[in-house]
């Protein structure tokens, strides 16, 4: 590929690079994206594994930048598959002729900023080269797929995948013993269909986690219709919420309500379905008390459905509710009263070790013939610390955040003049509905840009002071809830050695807009700007 020398070049071609890249063209903007992977799509390009869908309902898990867009595609399902979310992707890109401004097969190792020039410099792995003005991480939080390092890995003599990279063909489980190790929502979405074709499947348990059924069913086209005749009014509900899901939340707090009353709204909540469980009562991530009523609901549930009450009592969690990522499942519980799976507990003593025939926990060898590592992502600053990215003075992006990513509103890196990421950590990213979060920053990002090229500025940077009082606040919000309080991935204590950190920004997705708006409106407070 020859070099290129545009306004921006974006890395990545989910869902945030692909309206980065339309939004600024739009705008007038030459970019240029650069994909690791061979298609569009993201999350929904490498996540292929069975039974891997979304767990926010695609009427809302869907771009609205574009209401012919919005109005004319048509989801099948309440959550729709991988492989309609892949098409849906793919649309995009055909419908607004992005594909000839990205160039696939093509990873980013590093981006150099030259303060001279004003112009990052990035090298693909081929050896290319791309400079720009502006560049934009739209790397994703969940891209930088996680195999823990268990001793013996590579001497295992029978298949490997990772769910995060799943074989574009497809695996055949027929006849075949396999092992996941995991039980976070990948898992939990691929054991049920695993199960099903697999002679044996054993699946190894760190960490029992909550799951609310789906209860996923075909869209209802009368109901479709009703929204797509006032589809601005969900969207704009969406984004009142602190999730930027239009749902219904009861504010009441937990302990006001009579056992009877808790009763049956968790019931009406469970067979709702869904992760707007959480929505239940006002103070479930605020009380641990008006958790612990959730988290019971969800063990009693567990119990009535898990026939071995051995297995059931492994089954259920003991952190609370809501402090890891909610999963939401499609018949994962009953799974484990099939004759032909097996879970093993691993929680007292890790795998010992992964053999040429199969994966060792408590001296037990079980043999297999696949081994599904179900086992998660360096989550939101893996993407970015896999790219050697150096700021003006030369500082590298992996040794600024050795202790934990700093960034002023998950937009901006104080050192790391003209670089944006779309949905970075101290952002509400990861705690919302996506789609909404990455037309924010993406919208923010580009008005930006358009507000710079008006005055004629070609530098921007984030002030350490706006930034230590943005990390300063997003951990004071963090310490308010519940939800700092467990090993999730959130602080990133799924990956050894990682800092434990409360990567997202937990105050709300209303909340913070309205912090970037008047940072905006304010010629960029917080920034140093410079011709
Ligand atoms: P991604 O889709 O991750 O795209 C980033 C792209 O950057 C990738 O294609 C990657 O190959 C590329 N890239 C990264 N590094 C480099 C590099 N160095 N060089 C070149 N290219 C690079 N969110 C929800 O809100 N609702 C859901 O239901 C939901 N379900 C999910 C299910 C799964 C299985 C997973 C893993 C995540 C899910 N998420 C969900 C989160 C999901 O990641 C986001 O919703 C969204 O798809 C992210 O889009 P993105 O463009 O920001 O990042
Ligand atoms: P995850 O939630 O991080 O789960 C990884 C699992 O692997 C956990 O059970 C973890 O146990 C286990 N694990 C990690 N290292 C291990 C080790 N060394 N030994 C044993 N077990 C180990 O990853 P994920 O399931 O891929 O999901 C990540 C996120 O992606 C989700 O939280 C969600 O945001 C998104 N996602 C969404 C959907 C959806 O429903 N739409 C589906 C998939 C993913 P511990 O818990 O003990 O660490």
């Amino acid at each position: 590929m020859p070099d290129a020398d545009v306004d921006v070049a974006i890395v990545g071609a989910g869902f945030a690079g692909l309206y980065m890249l339309h939004r600024l063209r739009g705008m007038g903007f030459r970019a240029q994206v650069l994909e690791a992977g061979s298609g569009v799509g993201g999350t929904w390009y490498w996540n292929r594994y069975p039974g891997a869908r979304c767990d926010v309902e695609s009427i809302q898990y869907s771009y609205q930048f574009d209401d012919d867009l919005q109005q004319e595609w048509e989801w099948s399902e309440r959550y729709a598959t991988q492989p309609e979310l892949l098409r849906y992707a793919e649309h995009v890109a055909d419908r607004f002729d992005l594909r000839r401004d990205i160039r696939f097969d093509t990873r980013v190792t590093s981006a150099t900023f030259d303060d001279t020039a004003h112009r990052w410099v990035l090298l693909t792995e081929a050896g290319d080269r791309v400079s720009a003005t502006w560049c934009v991480m739209a790397t994703g939080c969940l891209s930088s797929f996680n195999t823990p390092d268990f001793p013996g890995r590579d001497r295992f003599e029978g298949a490997t995948y990772h769910t995060g990279r799943w074989p574009h063909e497809g695996v055949d489980f027929s006849g075949r013993r396999v092992a996941v190790i995991g039980s976070g929502s990948s898992a939990i979405q691929s054991i049920p269909i695993i199960a099903e074709q697999a002679e044996h499947l054993a699946v190894f348990q760190r960490t029992a986690n909550y799951t609310i059924p789906a209860h996923n069913t075909p869209l209802d086209p009368e109901a479709v219709r009703r929204v797509k005749a006032d589809y601005p009014a969900l969207r704009a509900w969406g984004k009142r919420m602190v999730n930027g899901i239009a749902f219904h939340p009861n504010p009441k707090p937990a302990g006001e309500a009579t056992a009877e009353e808790r009763r049956d709204v968790y019931e009406r909540r469970w067979a709702e379905g869904g992760l707007t469980f959480m929505a239940a009562f006002g103070d479930l991530m605020l009380d641990d008390e008006a958790n612990a009523t959730a988290a019971d609901f969800v063990r009693g549930k567990i119990r009535e459905i898990v026939t071995d009450p051995e297995t059931a009592g492994k089954l259920c969690p003991t952190n609370i509710i809501g402090c890891k990522r909610l999963c939401v499942d499609t018949g994962y519980y009953a799974t484990y009263n099939r004759p032909n799976v097996t879970l093993v507990d691993i929680s007292e003593a890790p795998i010992e070790a992964i053999t040429p025939a199969g994966v060792k926990a408590q001296g037990v060898e079980h043999a297999v013939d696949a081994i599904v590592f179900a086992t998660g992502f360096d989550a939101m600053t893996g993407a970015l610390t896999r790219i050697d990215i150096r700021g003006a003075s030369g500082v590298r992006l992996r040794d600024k955040w050795r202790d934990g990513p700093r960034s002023y509103l998950g937009l901006a890196v104080a050192g790391f003049p003209n670089l944006f990421t779309v949905t970075g950590p101290g952002s509400p990213s990861v705690l919302t509905n996506m789609l909404p979060s990455i037309e924010q920053h993406v919208e923010w990002i580009s008005d930006c840009f358009r507000y710079l090229r008006d005055r004629g500025i070609d530098r921007i940077e984030a002030t350490v002071t706006a930034e230590d009082d943005w990390v300063a606040h997003n951990a004071e919000v963090a310490g308010n809830t519940l939800r700092s309080t467990c090993s999730s991935w959130y602080v990133g204590a799924n990956v050894p050695g990682k800092p434990r950190v409360f990567m997202p920004y937990i105050g709300g997705f209303p909340a913070y807009v309205e912090r970037c708006d008047a940072v905006a409106a304010k010629g960029y407070e917080g920034f140093a700007l410079g011709a």
